[in-house]
């Protein structure tokens, strides 16, 4: 059972003159107060929106609009992050607020990741209340998502401490457009993270999304190094990121830079919001990227979006034998045990117990 539904940007709070929690990674500058959470690194003056609709300076603190207030709460299969090698077949408990550092022009929730919290339908729902719902629903895991969990790094933070302590995994799916200190700080309480590697081409990906590479590149090895389990998706959008010499340069940076253990799925893009004009990726152009990838030494390759295909299928690196079969986001089989292939009894990198 879902909580009732808040008006406007009301949020538990601990600011009781303003009725929103400060941000954190805040900082006086004399243009005004900057958030250190982005690359964007925003700074506003009394009264300003943050770059992602969801901050705002107020009584000359930075606040956030988006903590206790998702505006989506559902319980999605852990395969939908997408995530095919943490915890197969489990239930993730999946909250998001308005909101987002990034203005892809093929958003797929752009109704919720472009406006603000005072401009969506809101739950009234506390980080004790998520983690209380996920463990009543049978959930592993709570999942930060569908649109940047970045931006509501409070709500995420306190709500992910708690369900960490109550034994309840933690997930992001993000847009890796991070700082180094808030990500190696939330890395702590995460336990696994599907970042969108959005194009290898600088030029393409601030047109495309308004962002830039190195950053996102830079926290993959973040969550590399801390520990957090890694899949990595790239959305092939024809005409944008379509190169394969960029996508082959994409996975030799990924191999050469230790990850080649991590899955990488090749998602294919349906016409939507800004690039409702172009078609969807062809078949084709999805099964070329993922040899590219295999070729280039990525040992879990997949290609999700496209229903009935086989290529959404685990197959054990060394023996080739497949061993988690999956159609839509239903196991069919898992012929692994203790992370470790049935057939041939070696290692498959992953989470699974
Ligand atoms: S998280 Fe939001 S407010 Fe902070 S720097 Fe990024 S876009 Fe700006």
């Amino acid at each position: 059972m879902l909580p009732d539904y808040l008006p406007g940007a009301e949020a538990y709070s601990d600011q009781k003159d303003t009725g929103l929690k400060e941000a954190m990674f805040q900082e006086e500058t004399p243009r005004g107060i900057m958030c250190r959470i982005c690359p964007n690194e925003c700074v506003l003056k009394e009264g300003e929106l943050s770059q992602c609709h969801n901050r705002k300076v107020v009584k000359s603190k930075l606040r956030t609009l988006a903590y206790g207030n998702p505006c989506s709460v559902n319980i999605d299969p852990i395969e939908k992050k997408p995530l095919y090698h943490f915890f197969p077949g489990s239930k993730a408990y999946s909250i998001a607020t308005a909101g987002c550092n990034l203005a892809c022009l093929n958003c797929q929730n752009w109704s919720i990741s472009q406006t603000s919290p005072d401009k969506t339908r809101n739950y009234s729902f506390s980080p004790d209340k998520v983690v209380e719902e996920s463990i009543r629903t049978n959930c592993k895991s709570i999942a930060y998502t569908y649109s940047e969990p970045v931006t509501f790094y409070e709500y995420a933070w306190d709500t992910a401490r708690l369900a960490r302590s109550a034994g309840i995994k933690n997930i992001f799916k993000s847009n890796g457009y991070i700082n180094r200190e808030p990500l190696e700080k939330i890395c702590g309480v995460l336990d696994a993270a599907n970042i969108d590697l959005k194009s290898f081409n600088d030029t393409t990906y601030l047109r495309l999304s308004g962002g830039k590479l190195q950053p996102v590149l830079e926290s993959l090895k973040v969550y590399r190094d801390k520990g957090v389990w890694l899949e990595i998706t790239n959305l092939i959008v024809p005409s944008w990121t379509d190169k394969y010499e960029e996508i082959k340069a994409m996975c030799n940076w990924l191999v050469k830079n230790g990850f080649s253990e991590n899955p990488l799925h090749f998602s294919r893009f349906y016409p939507v919001y800004r690039l409702e004009q172009l078609p969807p990726t062809p078949l084709e152009t999805l099964t070329t990227a993922a040899k590219i990838a295999t070729d280039e030494g990525m040992k879990y390759v997949y290609v999700g979006n496209v229903p009935g295909n086989e290529m959404a299928d685990t197959k054990c690196p060394h023996c080739g034998t497949v061993i988690i079969k999956r159609t839509g986001y239903r196991i069919d089989f898992n012929r692994t045990k203790d992370g470790k292939c049935l057939t041939c009894n070696r290692p498959v990198a992953g989470v699974w117990q």
